[in-house]
């Protein structure tokens, strides 16, 4: 009988079988086999979670009896069996994805228990009132998870028995309590789903575990997939496992602990935990719980093994852990443990120390930060001079600083976020309900909850400033507002809050931009011996190339010339150059052009002395300088009416003829880039003349420059042997005019499929290339940027039509073939040819490494992205050693 295996006992697992046992159960078994104190367990594998939904969400042929076997030998393994009165079994059932998802999947703990074992369970450990805590969680937790009972309705039963009690907190609720509490939970149960809470544990199992592939599919399963690109597809696994109970006294206790601060990187065990309690209570904020240096007074000899445990984890698996545990008796059982998520500081602070420890190489602590993480270090933060209206304080949960208007909920949160507002969301605390909410968010902030609650960790995830557990608030949900002592806050308020101090700050706040640490900048700097691609910058003025400088640009990979053009100082020139009647006319606006553009030249090329610079020659069309025709009507409209000043009237209907004349049906591929250099060739001439005058002059001036003319939009070699020699000419002439000598080339951008087609035949009228991957990621689908973004992309990405959005994430297949075929082509005909990238991809990691695998010499993107690509390109080449051709 050949039928496939579905279930694994923890022992015949171990850490590399995640995709199969998913990434608690695949550990779990690793840390059994490793000697580790481990309830016993098995794990239901992920290929049974697809097998049951490929059969329409029913359990695979010999699920079941794989499962009796399982359970059999649990028994048999523990002494214990379900249903039996002198030693009942209790297991809980927990869900288990390849990729951790917190939060997201439900677990239930104490199953096993029913009105008899419960009793039973409470005479033979003469301890009842923890039996019976055992069942109302229990309860509770079914109730929730497995009969989709809200949670709330369990939750004020228990709040009125406190209340009635006149207690505080759970664990001052007695036995005769939780008997009570229990027999109301029952009555829900009946009341809500018309059948008794069931009594057999095997029917209990089945429905937990039919409960948990089931949730696979949830909301708030699919929403956390869809914001952190996990695939549908990898179902999750179930874990069946011995109850250890940290609710048996004040000797017992469960808690959560990282084995190195997750914000900050600190080599120091950091996590909360809390005496007698079970499951989540730690991150739910039922009570506050301890930092975990106090189980070093209060219970020192298991602190001292669970700080050995910790060590020994972080070695075995060389990362840092994010590890939960139960103390049942002052005796330490493990309960998880995975690589810890952090922020992008600490990220970089442990992948640095663990090199120094010797646990990690170079290449290795590189792959251990995520270079689209960086962006938080490389954000603004508030000013530290500024005077600042600080009116609370809580835990700085996730660094980074942000202001915007307070909103109290996720779906309004998600609206003004659509409609340009900025938001922070503020609440008591979140659940995995609000994940919308906090992506639209630039910042959040909580009233409860600790640093491992599901904001703080949410939040750390997604990069977002976060301050969690701000007692000083106090939130009022009815009346949409919060009061800090006595300031009262609205609902649309702004505040700001700093993710790294935890301060709540009134207002709108100064932020200043930021600087490398000097752990990043090591690890920079080994990015930099290990990778083989250089790294530029896209800058259009002297401050952003010396932004460029300082975050280790290595050149410019594009300057547009337009930008200068667009300044209000200019416009009014540019038009007139635009507007002019004949060559003389245009001459006479080009010649004032023509200092300002040298000086625009001159600053950029001396801000990078010593690096090459690539400057791009006019490329948008002409009629984005001239102003809008409605508006222009408008006003010609309005001269008529009120009998205005006839000489502005008449130029007014002037500008509107050339308006007309100058507007396209599509702009995007009308007369623009090298076009208007074929047809316009005095305006070239211009820039090129601008471009050699400032080179000419820093030349002089002791300066190393190394100019790159750039001629965009290229569709034919013939095309660029023409503007090439007018580049040419122009340098000759400058040369000769001031008697200065210097090195430049003329190449082009390929951006069109034509010119990739032809790649061989424009290689031999050019000196480099570079590709603008904007445009040709336009021309090649088809697709205008704004007009897909604005309309079609987003259902195209839904229905998995298209995997990402080709215009943030290199299209490999489409794109990246004709890059391919235009590297090797043009390669054929001139093996040195310089090969860049300057499309925003030229900053996004999987488009960096695609460049590195097709060879290209560099990459470009914009200045704050600089450090991203540097990390992306060491990454791709040590994950690529031996694809390299
Ligand atoms: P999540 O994936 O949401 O962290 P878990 O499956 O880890 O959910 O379980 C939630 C909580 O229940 C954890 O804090 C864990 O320590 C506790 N827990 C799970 N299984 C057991 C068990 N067999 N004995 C005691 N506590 C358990
Ligand atoms: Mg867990
Ligand atoms: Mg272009």
């Amino acid at each position: 009988m050949a039928t496939k295996k579905y279930v694994y006992a923890f022992s015949e697992g171990k850490a590399e079988m995640k995709g199969l046992l998913g990434g608690k159960g695949a550990n779990l078994a690793e840390m059994t086999n490793i000697g580790l104190p481990v309830p016993p367990g098995f794990t239901i594998s992920t290929e049974a979670c697809k097998e049951f939904y490929n059969a329409g969400r029913k359990f695979p042929e010999g699920l079941e009896q794989e499962i009796e076997a399982k359970v059999a030998w649990l028994e048999q393994t523990l002494n214990k069996k379900f249903n039996d009165l002198s030693g009942p079994l209790l297991v809980s059932v927990r869900s288990g994805a390849v990729v951790s998802m917190p939060g997201m999947m439900d677990t239930v703990l104490n199953l096993g228990l029913n009105d008899q074992t419960v009793t039973a369970l409470a005479d033979s450990s003469g301890n009842a009132r923890w039996a019976y805590d055992c069942y109302r969680r229990f309860i509770q937790m079914f109730g929730n998870v497995v009969l989709d009972l809200e949670h709330h309705k369990f939750e004020a039963v228990l709040e009125d028995q406190k209340h009635k009690r006149n207690v505080e907190f759970d664990n001052q609720l007695t036995s005769e309590d939780w008997q009570e509490v229990i027999e109301k939970y029952k009555y829900i149960v009946r009341k809500e789903t018309g059948s008794d809470f069931p009594q057999d544990p095997k029917e209990q199992l089945y429905k937990a575990i039919y409960a948990v592939f089931d949730s696979w599919e949830n909301d708030r399963a699919i929403v956390y997939r869809k914001v952190h690109r996990i695939s549908d597809d990898l179902g999750t696994a179930v874990n069946v496992q011995a109850m250890v109970f940290g609710n048996m006294g004040d000797d017992c206790g469960t808690g959560v602990a990282f084995t190195r601060n997750p914000s900050t990187g600190e080599k120091l065990l950091y996590g909360e935990y809390l005496t007698n309690a079970q499951g989540e209570d730690v991150v739910a904020g039922i009570r506050t719980p301890q930092p975990i240096a106090k189980l070093a007074e209060e219970m020192p000899d298991v602190y001292q093994q669970f700080a050995q445990t910790c060590t020994l984890l972080e070695n075995h698996y060389k990362d840092m852990q994010d590890i939960e545990f139960t103390i049942e008796r002052n005796k330490l059982w493990m309960l998880q443990t995975r690589n810890g998520k952090r922020t992008a500081q600490a990220a970089i602070r442990i992948a640095v120390e663990m090199v120094s420890e010797g646990v990690l190489t170079k290449e290795t602590a590189i792959n251990r930060v995520d270079p689209n993480q960086l962006n938080q270090l490389l954000h603004r933060r508030i000013d530290p001079t500024a005077k600042l209206e600080v009116v609370a304080k809580g835990l700085p949960a996730s660094p980074g600083s942000a202001s915007g208007e307070v909103c109290f909920d996720a779906d309004l949160a998600e609206k003004l976020h659509e409609q340009g507002h900025k938001v922070i969301l503020v609440g008591t605390e979140t659940t995995p309900d609000d994940i919308h909410g906090m992506v639209a968010a630039q910042g959040i902030l909580t009233s409860r909850g600790g640093m491992t609650s599901h904001a703080a960790v949410v939040a750390r995830g997604m990069g977002k400033p976060c301050v969690c557990g701000c007692e000083a608030i106090r939130i009022d949900h009815e009346n949409k507002q919060f009061m800090v002592g006595k300031i009262k806050v609205k609902d649309g308020d702004i505040v700001s809050i700093d993710g790294s101090t935890g301060e709540v700050i009134l207002g709108e706040v100064p932020m200043i931009e930021p600087e490398l640490s000097n752990e990043f900048q090591l690890l920079l700097q080994w990015a930099d011996e290990l990778r083989t691609m250089g790294v530029r910058a896209n800058a259009d003025t002297p401050e952003d190339a010396a932004k460029a400088r300082e975050f280790g640009a290595e050149g410019i990979g594009l300057t547009r010339t337009e930008h200068m053009f667009m300044a209000l100082d200019r416009l009014p020139i540019v038009q007139e150059m635009i507007l002019a009647n004949d060559i003389e006319e245009r001459a006479e606006a080009l010649a004032k052009l023509l200092p300002m553009q040298e000086e625009d030249f001159y600053g950029i090329l001396k801000a990078m002395d010593g690096l090459p610079v690539c400057i791009r020659l006019l490329d948008p069309p002409l009629h984005e300088f001239l102003p809008n025709a409605e508006e222009l009507a408008v006003e010609i409209n309005t001269l008529k009416l009120t009998n205005g000043d006839p000489a502005k009237l008449s130029y007014n209907e002037e500008l509107m003829r050339k308006v007309r004349s100058l507007s396209e049906f599509n702009p995007m591929l009308g007369h623009r880039g090298c076009r208007l250099g074929v047809t316009w060739p005095e305006v070239y001439a211009m820039q090129a003349r601008a471009i050699f005058q400032a080179t000419a002059r820093l030349v002089q001036e002791g300066y190393k420059i190394e100019t790159e003319v750039e001629i965009p939009l290229v569709i034919e070699v013939k095309e660029l042997a023409y503007l090439r020699q007018l580049v040419i000419d122009i340098a000759d002439q400058v040369k000769q005019e001031t008697g200065v000598d210097f090195h430049y080339t003329v190449g082009t951008m390929i951006e069109i499929p034509r010119a990739c087609l032809l790649a061989d035949e424009i290689a031999t009228e050019a000196e480099f290339f570079s590709f603008g991957t904007n445009d040709l990621t336009q021309t090649t689908l088809g697709f205008s940027r704004d007009d897909a973004e604005g309309k079609f992309m987003q259902p195209y990405i839904e229905k998995k039509i298209l995997a990402e959005n080709p215009f943030i994430v290199l299209d490999r297949k489409g794109v990246g073939k004709l890059m391919q075929w235009t590297v090797d082509n043009a390669r054929r005909v001139k093996p040195d040819l310089l090969i860049g990238i300057c499309g925003e991809h030229g900053g996004e990691p999987s488009s960096v490494e695609f460049c590195h695998m097709i060879g290209l010499n560099y990459v470009s993107c914009s200045p704050y992205r600089v450090p991203i690509a540097r990390l992306a390109a060491a990454q791709a080449a040590v994950n690529n050693k031996d694809q390299s051709k």
